[in-house]
């Protein structure tokens, strides 16, 4: 049985047939799914389909979405925080981090929104959902400024390997995805075979980063080809990690659960419940 760490499961492009992709990942094998919000305009939507379909959620405010974001929305966060502290559902703080490649961005409300929201996994007591892009040392550099101790998830990870060890000594995991599938990923694919086995989390970021059997070219894509990844891709993401790692299938998805499990301590709660009805 696998996770699924970082599903965008509100995204729009799922609109049109969601109940049946959360039916397929199902019967892929993926039991469980964590749903990061990106702004307060979809904290609801994501506790609603966690609800719904027994899955889990992170609430938090996106670097991507910073510039529409008000400072009030922090507000917003923490009292959402607040109202669902008792909700088995509620694993996380997140999506939250920073984003240094995309350049229209203003770095330093991206910092301080990501440094704000840091206070409240403080105080909250909740591991974060990171987004790394080109920004792994000042994430980590915000983790150590704040101290935050409950650790979490590096999503997407792409950095080197000191940088990787730098967030396993702050106590989070790293999260490998399709990327991992490509020939030509040699750092993300070297990452995932030499790291500490109980360094690996596994997640789609579904609708995004397809793994390599759904790619299609710019020609495909402008003739109308789709390459929309879903969590039912994960376990075949997972079985290509497990062959990097020289694991079965099953050792693969039993390790990186249990590292799943490790980083966001409130599914294990979420696993002992009695299956949700559709
Ligand atoms: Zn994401």
């Amino acid at each position: 049985m696998w996770i699924d760490t970082h599903c965008h499961l509100d995204a729009g492009e799922f609109d049109a047939d969601r109940a049946e992709v959360v039916a397929r990942a199902r019967a892929a094998g993926v039991q469980q799914i964590v749903i990061p919000a990106v702004s307060v305009d979809n904290f609801e939507t994501v506790r609603h389909l966690a609800h719904q379909h027994g899955y889990a959620y992170a609430l938090g405010i996106h670097p991507l979405y910073v510039m529409g974001a008000a400072e009030e929305d922090l507000a917003t966060l923490d009292r959402a925080l607040t109202a669902h502290r008792d909700d088995p559902h509620l694993v996380a703080i997140g999506e939250i981090g920073l984003d240094f490649f995309v350049k229209s961005l203003d770095v330093q409300r991206q910092q301080w929104f990501y440094l704000e929201q840091l206070k409240l996994a403080r105080r909250h007591g909740l591991p974060v959902i990171l987004h790394v892009r080109r920004s792994a040392d000042q994430l980590l550099g915000g983790l150590r400024r704040i101290g935050v101790t409950t650790g979490g998830i590096g999503h997407a990870f792409n950095g080197s390997r000191q940088q990787a060890e730098a967030f396993l000594a702050l106590g989070f995991k790293l999260g490998f995805g399709g990327t991992l599938t490509f020939d030509r990923s040699l750092q993300i694919r070297r990452l995932a075979a030499e790291l500490p086995a109980d360094a690996l989390v596994t997640e789609t970021d579904a609708p995004d980063i397809p793994p390599q059997w759904l790619y299609r070219t710019f020609e495909e894509r402008a003739a109308g080809a789709s390459m929309r990844n879903e969590p039912g891709e994960l376990p075949r993401i997972g079985s290509d990690l497990a062959a990097l790692r020289g694991w079965t299938v099953e050792e693969a998805a039993c390790i990186t659960r249990n590292n799943a499990l490790q980083a966001l301590p409130k599914l294990a709660g979420l696993q002992a419940q009695p299956a949700p009805r559709a």
